[in-house]
């Protein structure tokens, strides 16, 4: 077992904390004030810096088949968000990339589907793409998608409402970018069913509908999508068409788009919770305070012992979120992982990001700092790509080898 981290996961820390320090810590607050306001010269310098290393910023790129040798991918993609997230959540949700609709692809689709929705991602100009399961009678309960794909010659009509589409609008209205819409074949067949369609920008009937003034992570943008007869190229449905019971080929493929952004979505919680917890050391160290780590139990300050419990609670959810990423670049099915390392990651990245608030009293809950900012931001670690409770339930099937129908 080793633990160290490699010569390109340091250098892309290194790289990342750069991006955070320079580029999004100056207009962090900025663009918390200003949401629906979109950071252009952030957005071209970012494009610019992925163009370059194109599987930085990339979710879920794990081990590709024939693949020689271990990969570290989904790694490097946890230990760079951790550092962009540190800089500012919105604007790393904002950063022109494939997102969470190049998961997706890379989760589901065929070699040919990743060749012409991945590969040439980063060619011309700034792109998002998006995902959209959500509709407005559910999120968690995800057999419930209502939203429809009906066959019609050479392509698929899709029809329904999606809403809290994160990089919606940057996918659709202002890029040449797409999103990729979870849709039914047959409602009457359950989550077997359930495809994802890759659903391009200017594809008439698609309409994004609204935008959420939201609590947090407001640089980034979150739409409700109408598609109304919106007609797609048949190829554009991901993996295999046909309804199948069980296995990869069927839900359980879909699915997998979530072991790679659970852990993303860990190491971006992690990463706005040690910005508090820095930035609540710092200030300490400046008023001379400093963490005597070899005091013993009895000399120790409570204060002490809070930002050491938060050390060890953020070391703890980073680990766990290593093993998740971990898994997935060796090629092993991380599921169970994934949700123990987002489940947690909400929970301690919530608690930390109050906590430090808390610790600087007025001063932390002042809109003069940033840390009333991370604690806000922090919450939606707890909520987007399953909820605390719904990786808890996913976590408890799988250790005790229940379906969903018998725990729910
Ligand atoms: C800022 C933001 C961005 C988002 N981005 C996206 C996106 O890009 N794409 C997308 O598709 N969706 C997105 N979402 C939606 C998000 O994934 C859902 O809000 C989330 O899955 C919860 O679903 P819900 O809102 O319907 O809550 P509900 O499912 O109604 O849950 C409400 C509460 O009940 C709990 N609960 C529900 N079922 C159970 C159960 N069986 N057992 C115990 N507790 C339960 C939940 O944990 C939660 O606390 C986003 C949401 C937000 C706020």
């Amino acid at each position: 077992m080793d633990f160290s981290l490699s010569k390109a996961a340091k250098q892309r820390i290194k790289m990342a904390r750069m991006a955070a320090e320079g580029m999004m810590r100056p207009i962090s607050r900025q663009f918390d004030e200003e949401e629906h306001t979109d950071p252009w010269d952030f957005f071209n310098m970012m494009w610019d810096v992925s163009k370059g290393n194109r599987k930085a910023t990339g979710l879920g790129g794990g081990k590709e088949k024939g693949d020689s040798g271990p990969s570290e991918n989904t790694l490097l993609a946890c230990v760079q968000i951790e550092e962009l997230a540190w800089g500012d959540a919105g604007l790393y949700l904002s950063i022109p990339n494939p997102g969470l609709g190049g998961a997706a692809v890379q989760a589901v689709g065929t070699p040919e589907q990743k060749e012409r929705f991945l590969a040439h991602f980063y060619d011309g100009e700034p792109k998002w793409a998006a995902m959209a399961i959500t509709e407005p009678h559910f999120g968690s309960d995800s057999k419930q998608v209502a939203t429809t794909a009906v066959r019609d010659g050479d392509e698929w009509v899709l029809n329904g409402t999606k809403i809290f589409c994160t990089a919606g609008d940057r996918a659709l209205n202002k890029s040449e970018g797409y999103v990729v819409v979870w849709a039914t074949l047959d409602k009457n067949k359950g989550r077997p069913a359930i495809k994802s369609f890759i659903v391009p920008a200017n594809t008439p009937g698609v309409e994004v509908s609204k935008l959420e003034d939201k609590h947090g992570i407001r640089a980034s943008d979150t739409v409700s999508i109408t598609l109304d007869d919106a007609r797609i190229p048949a190829d554009n449905i991901l993996g295999n068409p046909e309804i199948v019971e069980k296995g990869r080929e069927g839900f359980k493929g879909v699915m997998a788009t979530f072991d790679s952004t659970r852990p993303i979505v860990a190491a971006s919680g992690i990463g706005v919770a040690r910005a508090a917890l820095d930035y609540v050391k710092e200030t300490l160290a400046e008023s001379g305070i400093e963490v005597r780590y070899e005091a013993s139990a009895r000399e120790m300050t409570v204060l002490e012992k809070e930002i050491m419990t938060m050390e060890a609670q953020l070391q703890g959810a980073r680990l766990l979120t290593f093993k998740a990423c971990n898994m997935m670049d060796r090629g092993e099915r991380n599921s169970r992982e994934a949700s123990m390392a987002k489940a947690n990651a909400g929970k301690v990245s919530t608690q930390v990001a109050q906590k430090c608030v808390e610790l600087l009293g007025p001063l932390g809950y002042s809109r003069k700092l940033l840390l009333e900012k991370w604690m806000r931001d922090a919450k939606i670690t707890d909520i987007y790509e399953g909820t605390q409770q719904i990786n808890q339930l996913i976590i408890a099937r799988s250790l005790l080898d229940y379906g969903s129908a018998e725990l729910n």
